[in-house]
Formats: structure tokens, C-alpha cells, sequence
């Protein structure tokens, strides 16, 4: 049976297993290592990126993070999920796993928007995915392999690198699990 792992350190863990479960795979939290070696794809759910990147250099998660992505398992992060997965952000220093060619920019809505709720319009999808936004980042640059799959005022907000999927937003919080499956079809 398809395994999907959710890092499970920091943040909103369980609404992404129950998102995974309502898709009919299995749904599994991942702290170690050995864990990750065992799942088909992967979530890096949204919280707060400097404390989920200090959890994965103290459990020896990095290292592993990094060889199974790059190896080409199929991963998905959403809001602080995407900003560990870039390769760089535009201030601060903080532990990043830099596979997905792009810059981000953390808290980059303001404090006018710290949340907000849009209809997106997002490529492959044919109805708009009813996007929520919390504190969320956007990408400033995108390499030029990166496909950029939906924006807000041509900010990108949902990206895609070969089988890594990125979102701003938090689909996990809708019961739209639209872009979970959009993961699961790059197994
Ligand atoms: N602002 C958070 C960060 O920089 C991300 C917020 C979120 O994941 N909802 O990590």
C-alpha cells in the first residue's frame, strides 16, 4: 500500500493525516530516519520554519531529508514546509534543506494580511482551490526549473521543481485535498 510520511516535528501534523487518509493511502508520522526510508512521498507540513529546520538538525533529520529528496522522493511542503525546502531566504540565516531552486520571503503578506482566505486560481486545476494563508511566505525568484502553478499579484504561491510540490498556503485546513492528490499522482 502507498505510504505518505508527514515530518512530524513541529506544526499542523495531524489535519495533514487525516487530508492523506481521506485519499485512501496510508498516512504516517516521520521523526526518524528509518521512517523516512519507509514512506512513498512525503508532506512537510506548515508551523514555524526556523523551529521545524532546529528540530530536523537535532534529530539528524537534514542530511536524510535532503538524499531522499534529491533521490526523488515525491515531497510537498506547505508554508514553512516550502521555506525549508528552498535554497535560500531573503534575510536571516536558518537551517534550510535548499532542493527547490528558489528564494523565499518569509511573513512576505505583511501585517495588514498576517491571514487571509483567497480563491485561487491554480494551473491543473479546473475549479479555484480555496487557499488559506497564514503568516505565509512567497517566492521572490524561481529557478529556471521551477514551474510556477498559481500567484497572488504575480507573487508565486504554489510552485513545482520535478517531483517537489510547494504551496504558501495550507490546503490541509479546507478539506479540499485536491493538491495532496496532485502528490500522490507523482509516485
Ligand atoms: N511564518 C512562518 C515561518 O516563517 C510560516 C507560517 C506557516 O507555516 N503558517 O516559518
Amino acid at each position: 500500500m502507498t505510504t505518505v510520511g508527514v515530518l512530524a516535528l513541529q506544526g499542523d501534523v495531524r489535519e495533514h493525516l487525516h487530508t492523506l487518509e481521506s485519499l485512501g493511502v496510508a498516512a504516517a508520522p516521520v521523526k526518524t530516519p528509518d521512517e523516512l526510508g519507509a514512506i512513498d512521498a512525503l508532506v512537510i507540513p506548515g508551523g514555524e520554519s526556523t523551529t521545524i529546520g532546529k528540530m530536523a538538525v537535532r534529530f539528524g533529520l537534514i542530511e536524510p531529508l535532503r538524499r531522499s529528496i534529491e533521490d526523488g522522493l515525491p515531497t510537498y511542503g506547505t508554508c514553512a514546509g516550502l521555506i525549508l525546502l528552498a535554497g535560500a531566504v531573503t534575510d536571516g540565516d536558518q537551517p534550510l534543506l535548499g532542493v527547490l531552486d528558489v528564494v523565499a520571503r518569509r511573513n512576505a503578506f505583511g501585517r495588514q494580511n498576517e491571514s487571509f482566505e483567497s480563491a485561487l486560481e491554480v494551473h491543473g486545476l479546473e475549479e479555484p482551490f480555496h487557499a488559506v494563508f497564514i503568516r505565509a511566505p512567497w517566492v521572490e525568484k524561481v529557478g529556471a526549473d521551477v514551474e510556477v502553478l498559481a500567484d497572488i499579484d504575480e507573487h508565486p504561491v504554489m510552485v513545482r521543481q520535478g517531483k517537489i510540490l510547494a504551496t504558501s498556503f495550507h490546503p490541509e485546513l479546507t478539506g479540499d485535498a485536491r493538491i495532496h492528490q496532485l502528490l500522490i499522482d507523482l509516485i
